[in-house]
């Protein structure tokens, strides 16, 4: 196994840097080299993945008792997992089957491609310019900072300042989701609304139409599993899960159907209350585009709550410092900045070294690309490895090869002087990143292809991520993270008890919303006919949307064409996860209220239980068991509903 492994990593890690770098530093150049090389990588992983020797080798190790029983369970679930994924690779296929096989995954390879390259040129094709202060009347100080900005940057209007324009909008997230929430002027709400649900398709002003490609990557999916002997391609994807088909469907139908009559509530109130504030949509029915606006007021009235009266208060370089400082107690690291002590691709890109606390010994390194950069950077937020923890990697005279992350987000960067100022949902993302990271480095499995992230189930990953979401709303440690830029003054404690007040607002909605992406994936890859007339992926998705919206599409709602998770990214069959996980990670936050969350000493063993098997066992161990070593029992639901106020607290 340990050749192998240095073998797979003379393709991954450079190739993994090109493909990180097409994610943060897009140019034309790179994007032509990375065309033309990409084909030939596909090649050569599925020339690794598909050796036939290399396969029978494995295989007969795993029959040999003697050879099998001196590994280490978690060396022996790695051949496990490798002779799974071999299989579901194409290993098997002899002949015309093997070459189809081959031919179908560079084929799919390339269309996620295409698919990813058009939502993103279609989202850097827009762009809106506003003149007077009507246009953009009530959008906050910092939304009108950095539009201004891009008017300067990008428009051309050298003069642009926040208080007399011009501003200009774009689709990119910070942008989209301030007007969204807060542009009075219901045009440009519209405007951006109708252009982010037509990125990429028959709807968009350019060229490139999603809808054709979503149409053949879903058929050669279904042609890829039924030449593995599966009738769909779920089944392939559920092959390597935690959940199966039937029991991932179950727990969404359970959410689905608690959401539902939450999310109705939701919006009769959400209507009352722009009613009785005048608004005539109220009447007419809100539409997509009034929902954002008037639920962000509703939930100001409400709980007297700005997003933007807490972003003074949460400015990165304190945000960061408070959530390493909790890393470092419930997991017992340091969190050093050692930024020059090695390249990086941007000078906001900082560099960090992890270090056990008692013995001062390094743990693992990562890398923050912390800002938006609309130009060259692709949206969201991700966390991937640079190289991970493995003894077979070490180099000579150490016993082991430390891990390294990328840590990459798109929050809002700093504006004239000001630090970057975040909102409490970019804190959030941050945590979230930084979860997936503790995993990736706090790994003490020496086996490299089960260290860390790696053979961690698709629906068990985002369970450290979203674990560590729970904390941003932990009151101590949002005093801690939260500092007036200014003042240096903690959150006061009204607006800590608002920000916790408002948590659940909306969350019927939220988890309807997640419910109506993970069904309709499961729908187009467990039932649905591409290429059949009659009935499209977009009809698809309304006869699911029947269940799971409570408020009209527009008829040229695209959605679909934007859904680089399901066609461009690894959540294919696959969306449910985030749900499922959530399962998992708000029941894991709940051993440490049990503990008490007010008990230091309590937090601190639990954590250390946390790390012990959650961030430790990699995909060592099977993660229902991992779960099951942490919590002592089999997860369950309750207290992600009870988290989200969808059912009562019990007593
Ligand atoms: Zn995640």
């Amino acid at each position: 196994m340990d050749p192998l492994e240095l073998l797979s990593e003379k393709l991954s890690r450079p190739w993994g840097v090109v493909s990180h770098l097409k994610g943060v530093r897009d140019s034309d150049a790179l994007r032509a080299a990375y065309d033309e090389c990409q084909p030939e990588v596909v090649a050569a992983s599925l020339r690794i993945g598909q050796s036939r020797p290399v396969y029978d080798a494995m295989v007969a190790l795993m029959a040999d008792a003697d050879a099998w029983t001196s590994l280490t369970p978690a060396q022996r679930r790695a051949v496990e997992c490798e002779v799974r994924d071999a299989k579901l690779g194409g290993v098997a296929l002899d002949g015309e089957a093997k070459e189809r096989y081959n031919a179908i995954a560079k084929e799919l390879s390339a269309l996620s491609t295409a698919f990813s390259n058009n939502v993103l040129d279609a989202t850097k094709a827009f762009e809106h310019l506003c003149e007077t202060k009507e246009e953009v009347d009530g959008l906050p100080r910092s939304a009108l900072e950095l539009a201004a900005q891009t008017a300067a940057t990008r428009g051309g209007h050298e003069g642009a300042t926040a208080e007399d324009g011009p501003w200009m909008f774009t689709l990119d997230a910070p942008s989209y989701m301030a007007v969204r929430s807060h542009a009075k002027n219901r045009a440009l709400r519209e405007k951006c609304y109708r252009a982010y649900l037509a990125r990429a398709s028959e709807f968009s002003p350019e060229e490139a139409d999603n809808a054709p490609l979503i149409e053949k990557i879903l058929a050669l999916r279904r042609e890829k599993a039924r030449l593995l002997g599966y009738d769909t391609f779920a089944e392939v994807s559920m092959a390597k899960k935690m959940a199966t088909l039937e029991s991932a469907e179950e727990l969404l139908e359970n959410i689905r159907a608690t959401s539902r009559p939450a999310a109705e509530r939701e919006l009769e109130e959400i209507r009352a209350f722009a009613a009785k504030e005048g608004a005539p949509e109220a009447e007419t029915g809100l539409t997509q585009w009034d929902v954002g606006f008037w639920a962000e007021r509703l939930r100001e009235a409400k709980y007297e709550l700005k997003e933007e009266d807490l972003r003074p208060y949460f400015q990165l370089p304190a945000v960061i410092e408070g959530m390493f400082a909790l890393a470092g107690k419930l997991f017992d690291v340091d969190v050093r900045p050692a930024d020059g002590d090695v390249e990086v691709w941007h000078p906001d890109v900082r560099f960090f070294a992890v270090t056990d606390k008692k013995t001062g010994a390094p743990r693992a390194y990562f890398y923050l690309d912390p800002y938006t950069r609309p130009s060259e950077k692709r949206g969201g937020a991700w966390m991937d490895d640079v190289v991970g923890r493995s003894a077979a990697m070490a180099a000579p005279g150490s016993s082991v090869r430390l891990p390294t992350a990328h840590m990459v987000c798109n929050g809002t960067p700093p504006v004239g002087s000001k630090p970057s100022l975040m909102t409490h949902s970019e804190v959030t993302t941050l945590f979230h990143e930084f979860g997936h990271a503790l995993q990736h480095m706090l790994t003490t499995e020496d086996a490299g292809p089960v260290a860390g992230i790696n053979q961690v189930d698709w629906d068990a990953v985002e369970l450290p991520s979203q674990f560590m979401e729970n904390w941003c709303y932990d009151k101590k440690v949002l005093k801690q993270i939260g500092k007036h830029y200014e003042t240096n003054e903690p959150l006061p404690d009204d607006l800590y008890d608002k920000l916790v007040a408002s948590k659940n607002f909306g969350s019927g909605m939220r988890y309807l919303r997640q419910c109506h992406f993970a069904l309709t994936d499961l729908e187009l890859h467990a039932r649905y006919e591409p290429g059949v007339e009659g009935r499209s992926v977009f009809d698809a998705e309304r006869e699911i949307a029947k269940k799971t919206t409570i408020l009209e599409a527009i008829p040229e709602d695209r959605f679909l064409c934007g859904f680089g998770h399901i066609f461009a990214g690894g959540y294919s069959a696959g969306y449910y996860s985030y749900l499922w996980a959530e399962v998992l990670s708000a029941d894991a936050f709940g051993a440490f209220e049990e503990a008490g969350l007010e008990d230091d000493a309590a937090v601190v063993e639990t954590g250390a239980k946390f790390a012990s098997t959650v961030l430790a066992m990699g995909g060592g161990v099977a993660p229902l068991e991992v779960f099951t070593k942490f919590r002592g029992r089999e997860p369950s639901v309750e207290a992600l509903l009870r988290h989200n106020g969808l059912v009562a607290a019990s007593a």
